[in-house]
């Protein structure tokens, strides 16, 4: 099926293109890889009057770690973060994360900003940076603001930006000291959404006790979630079997996953309780190392 028609805008300056989302107010739609949006244009589950093409705008794909951040680019590709060798090696969630969505082709026009303000509840760098407890640095014409990873997806398919709002970068915290993390996504075959999946990020303390934790679930909620009752939990205790069970335990209590093609309800909630297990156990492992 061809999309209803639209008149087509690729700014490549960023003022340029809030000047086209202000002058359409309403009618207008971002497009970043295109990987979400033309699906959807194609079917005609969606269409809007203007498609402002911004993956052309300027210096909005690097990943470099810039003081206190990580600092990605909303138009780096799910690809460019794969391949960066920095990511693979200190921020080891978001590698595993990217190398298990979609398939290659999707993942090299595929943004991180995109699969973030689309806000579907299967997608898995929403999860990731709940756990990173990343900040999104979103722009608009009446400045700059950042907001938390945990309240930027409000309900399914629907983000915290105002109309005219453009995800502009990711902060993530700098990796320091014993940190370490993992994202485990259970699917029913490569290159598809999950069941269910969990990340977590776990900082110590010199003596092995959880300074810090991070847990975001996919796909076991109508968005993604942050399963904040374990992480409170988990702070300040040291990792024994009991306690990653109880993790666990309380990790399922707080989704909230539906009956559909991926399982019954109680099915990804047994998946979530064992990832989780593994998740939790895997990250301590990598902090101590880290
Ligand atoms: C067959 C298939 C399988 C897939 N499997 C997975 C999977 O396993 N895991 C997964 O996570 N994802 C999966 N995806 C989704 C894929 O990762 C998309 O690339 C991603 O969700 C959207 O990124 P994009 O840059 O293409 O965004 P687009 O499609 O261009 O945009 C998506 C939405 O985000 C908005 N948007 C985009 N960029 C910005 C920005 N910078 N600021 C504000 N709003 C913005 C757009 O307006 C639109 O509403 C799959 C997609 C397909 C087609």
């Amino acid at each position: 099926m061809h999309p209803s028609s639209f008149e087509y805008f690729a700014p490549t300056k960023m003022e340029e293109a809030l000047d086209l989302l202000s002058k359409y107010k309403g009618d207008a739609k971002i497009m970043a890889g295109g990987q979400s949006l033309i699906p959807l244009l194609k079917l005609r589950i969606a269409s809007f009057p203007y498609v402002i093409d911004i993956s052309g705008l300027n210096g909005m794909r690097g990943i470099s770690e810039e003081g206190e951040y990580l600092e990605i680019g909303a138009l780096a590709t799910i690809s460019d973060i794969e391949e960066n060798e920095m990511v693979r090696e200190r921020y080891t969630i978001l590698h595993e994360a990217a190398v298990q969505i979609a398939d290659p082709l999707i993942r090299n026009r595929g943004t991180i900003g995109g699969n973030l303000s689309h806000g579907d509840p299967s997608n898995d760098m929403p999860s990731v940076a709940i756990a990173l407890k990343a900040k999104m640095e979103v722009i608009g014409k009446e400045g700059v603001r950042l907001i938390e990873g945990d309240s930027f997806i409000t309900d399914s398919f629907t983000n915290s930006m105002n109309e005219g709002e453009i995800l502009r970068r990711v902060l993530v915290p700098a990796a320091r000291g014993s940190t370490g993390g993992c994202y485990i996504k259970q699917k029913k075959s490569a290159g598809d959404f999950s069941v269910a999946a969990v990340a977590v990020q776990l900082s110590l303390n010199e003596n092995e006790s959880i300074r810090s934790a991070g847990i975001g679930l996919t796909s076991v909620a109508p968005k993604p979630l942050r399963a904040i009752r374990a992480e409170r939990f988990l702070e300040g205790k040291k990792i024994s079997d009991s306690v990653v069970k109880e993790a666990a335990k309380i990790v399922v209590s707080e989704s909230d996953p539906s009956t559909d093609f991926y399982g019954t309800s109680e099915f990804k909630k047994k998946v979530l309780e064992r990832i989780t297990e593994e998740a939790i156990n895997v990250s301590f492992e990598r902090a101590l190392v880290g």
